[in-house]
C-alpha cells in the first residue's frame, strides 16, 4: 500500500501548500502552561488562565502582523479561548486567513536504558483528540520529538523511537484530516562543531523519513520542522552564510522534494540570529524544492513578551516589536531581509538547557 489516499487526501495538500506558502510562516504560540508559565514569571506576571489569554490576544490581534503569517500553533487551552470582546481566536485567524494548528504531544518521558534521552508520549486516543481539534476548526497539528548531541547521543535507540513516534502521530493526523508537522528537534546545547550538527541531523532526517513512508505517511500533507544546522551553544559561532549552506545541503540529501515545506525551529537562537540564518538559506542559489520558513516561538515573541511586561498601557509597543519580527522573518523566507529589524533586545540569547516545550 502507498501513500494516504483517504477522505482528507486532498484537503491535506491544499493545506500544507498554504501553510508553505513563500512570505508567509507559522508563529508558535502553544507553550504548554507549565512553559509559559517560565515566560511570565520573567516578566513577574502571574500563571493565571486571564494572563495567558491576554498575551496571546496582544499577539494575534497585532494589526499588520497576519498577513505574515500561515499558521498559528495553539495549545489546547487556547483553541477554545476568545479576544477580551467575545470573539474566538479560531476566528480571529480565519479572517486574517491563517490556519489554526495544535500542539498534540503530551510532552517527554526518558528512555529506560539511555544516557537522559527521551520519547514524546500522546498516541493514546490520538486519534480521537485530533478529530475533535478539527471540528473546533484547527486544520494541522504539531508534535515534537527531542533529541540531543553527546559524546554517544544521539543513540540508535533515541534515533528509531522518536522517528517511529513521530510517523505514528502523523499518519494519526492525516487520518483525521489535519496535516502533521514533523518536528524532530535536535537541541542545540553542547560544544560540538556544525560538522557534527550536520552528521547527526542527516541520520535522524533519514530516518524519519524512512518512518514516514513505512506508516503511509502522505508527504505532500505535511511539513517538517527540524533545527537549524549550527554549531552547538557552548562553540563558536559561524557566519548566517555557513549556516545557511550547511542547512540546505544537509536537507537537500535528506528531505524528499515531496514535501511542500520546512518550517524551522528557533531552538533558543536570539531572534535576529535565527531571522539572518533564514534569511541566508533563502538567498544561497541553486536547488531547493522546499518553501523554506518559519514556525519560531522564542524568536517571534522574546521582544514583544518583554516589553509587555503584563501591563495595559505597553501592549501596543509590544505589538510593534513583534509585527517587526514577523515582517522580518516574512522577507527572510524570500531571502530579501535587509537586518534592519532590531528591537531592543533582539539580539538576546534565548538559550535555555535541555529546553522543554
Ligand atoms: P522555538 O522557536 O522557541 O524553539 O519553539 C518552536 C517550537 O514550537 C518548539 O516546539
Amino acid at each position: 500500500m502507498s501513500a494516504y489516499c483517504g477522505k482528507y487526501h486532498d484537503e491535506l495538500i491544499a493545506n500544507a501548500a498554504y501553510l508553505a506558502t513563500p512570505g508567509k510562516g507559522i508563529l508558535a504560540a502553544d507553550e504548554s502552561t507549565g512553559t509559559i508559565g517560565k515566560r511570565l514569571a520573567g516578566i513577574n506576571v502571574e500563571n493565571i488562565e486571564e494572563n495567558r489569554r491576554a498575551l496571546r490576544e496582544l499577539l494575534f490581534c497585532t494589526r499588520g502582523a497576519l498577513q505574515y503569517l500561515s499558521g498559528v500553533i495553539f495549545f489546547e487551552e487556547t483553541l477554545y479561548q476568545k479576544t477580551a470582546d467575545g470573539k474566538p481566536f479560531v476566528l480571529v485567524l480565519k479572517e486574517g486567513g491563517v490556519l489554526p494548528g495544535i500542539k498534540v504531544d503530551k510532552g517527554t518521558v526518558e528512555l529506560a536504558g539511555t544516557n537522559g534521552e527521551t520519547t514524546t508520549q500522546g498516541h493514546d486516543d490520538l486519534g480521537k483528540r485530533c478529530a475533535k481539534f478539527y471540528e473546533v476548526g484547527a486544520r494541522f497539528a504539531k508534535w515534537r520529538a527531542v533529541l540531543k548531541i553527546g559524546p554517544t547521543e544521539p543513540s540508535q535507540l533515541a534515533i528509531n523511537e522518536n522517528a517511529n513516534g513521530l510517523a505514528r502521530y502523523a499518519i494519526i493526523c492525516q487520518e483525521n484530516g489535519l496535516v502533521p508537522i514533523v518536528e524532530p528537534e535536535i537541541l542545540i546545547d553542547g560544544p560540538h562543531d556544525i560538522n557534527r550538527c550536520a552528521e547527526v541531523s542527516e541520520r535522524v532526517f533519514a530516518a524519519c523519513y524512512k518512518a514516514l513512508n513505512d506508516h503511509h505517511v502522505l508527504l505532500e500533507g505535511s511539513l517538517l520542522k527540524p533545527n537549524m544546522v549550527t554549531p552547538g551553544s557552548d562553540a563558536k559561532k559561524v557566519a548566517p552564510e555557513v549556516v545557511g549552506e550547511y542547512t540546505v545541503r544537509t536537507l537537500l540529501r535528506m528531505v524528499p522534494p515531496a514535501v511542500p515545506g520546512v518550517v524551522f525551529l528557533s531552538g533558543g537562537q536570539s531572534e535576529e540570529e535565527a531571522t539572518l540564518n533564514l534569511n541566508a538559506m533563502n538567498k544561497l542559489k541553486g536547488k531547493k524544492p522546499w518553501t523554506l520558513s518559519f514556525s519560531f516561538g522564542r524568536a517571534l515573541q522574546r521582544s514583544a513578551l518583554n516589553i509587555w511586561a503584563g501591563k495595559k498601557e505597553n501592549v501596543e509597543k509590544a505589538r510593534a516589536a513583534f509585527l517587526s519580527r514577523c515582517k522580518a522573518n516574512s522577507e527572510a523566507t524570500l531571502g530579501a531581509h535587509k537586518g534592519d529589524a532590531a528591537t531592543e533586545g533582539a539580539s538576546e540569547s534565548l538559550h535555555v538547557k535541555g529546553y522543554n516545550y
